[in-house]
């Protein structure tokens, strides 16, 4: 079955020098969180209270300790990036969302204490994983882009880049960053799908398709901000949300928009309801979850037994 065909956008490659590859180090622990027996899984505070579940792998997040210091810590890419820290003065930790196109093997970071120019390196592990791959064969030229649309689509392209740059504060309250399904359904792990049409490889699929009928409800996964509304080519009806820190949310194919950049949500506050505009076959929810402009796999937020990779 055809997947909706759902534009991943270009973005710098954070493909970092593979060194080969290096064994997955233990994740460091969020600063209070313990240990909990198995008989309290879901009960547990402290479990409950760190999410996004840590996952260092293309399309994952990284989380790393930076330690204690009295003040809060910069933290960024090898592209200068700034990257969500999050803490208090005992323990810092930054979230590092890793691209799927990153290469498995050593990546680093860079980190400034706020009283200091200096700059140190983290270096951390991206294990390999190896997403599925679908490949299509259609009419030949059915694929390929009208000058027109491809026009249309570059300048959308443009315009996108600038709002996936946004970072602001307040930043997402601490130390949950637990999301909440923005809508009921069934839900597709295709996140990560690699797709061949023809023999030509095309973006990977950079987020999670969520089966609904056309007009259902769209909800806020956590607070946020609206950021951008749109009807774009591939995407269709569009709403971006910025959740403080360069972690932002989008929302595609909606048949309603209910919001306009600047107006502010609240958890569960609905702003739109799915449809099927843009290039797709059918009614569904596209939802990515993008951490310092690398789109990675929303079932990292939610918590949900269900929702693991
Ligand atoms: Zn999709």
């Amino acid at each position: 079955m055809p997947y909706p065909i759902t534009f991943a956008l270009h973005r710098r490659s954070a493909v970092l020098g593979a060194l080969g590859l290096v064994a997955l180090p233990a994740f460091p622990a969020l600063a209070g969180m313990k240990t909990t027996p198995s008989t309290s899984r879901v009960t547990s505070p402290s479990a409950a209270d760190v999410w996004p579940n840590a996952l260092q792998v293309p399309g994952g997040v990284a989380r790393l300790s930076l330690g204690a210091a009295a003040m809060r810590p910069r933290a960024m890419t090898t592209d200068k990036v700034p990257l969500l820290v999050l803490g208090d003065p005992t323990e810092w930790t930054t979230l590092v969302g890793i691209p799927l196109a990153a290469a498995p093997g050593e990546a680093r970071i860079a980190v400034q204490a706020k009283d200091d120019a200096a700059m140190r390196e983290i270096v951390y592990a991206i294990a390999p994983k190896q997403y599925r791959e679908q490949r299509l064969n259609v009419a030949p030229g059915t694929v390929d882009l009208s000058p027109a649309d491809q026009a249309r689509y570059e300048r959308e392209r443009d315009h996108l880049a600038i709002v996936m740059a946004t970072f602001t504060e307040p930043l997402p309250q601490a130390p949950s960053l637990h999301m909440r399904v923005p809508v009921p359904g069934r839900r597709s792990s295709s996140f990560g799908l690699r797709r061949v049409f023809n023999g030509q490889s095309r973006n990977p699929h950079s987020g999670m398709d969520i089966a609904a009928g056309t007009g259902t409800p769209v909800l806020a996964p956590m607070p946020g901000r609206v950021i951008d509304t749109g009807d774009y080519f591939f995407n269709g009806n569009t709403v971006w949300l910025d959740h403080g820190g360069g972690l932002l949310t989008m929302y595609c194919h909606l048949s309603a928009i209910d919001v306009k950049p600047g107006d502010v949500l609240k958890t569960s506050e609905r702003f739109a309801a799915v449809g099927a505009t843009g290039r797709v076959t059918g009614p569904h929810l596209h939802w990515s979850v993008m951490l310092n402009r690398a789109m990675v796999d929303p079932a990292l937020f939610v918590f949900s037994p269900d929702a693991k990779l």
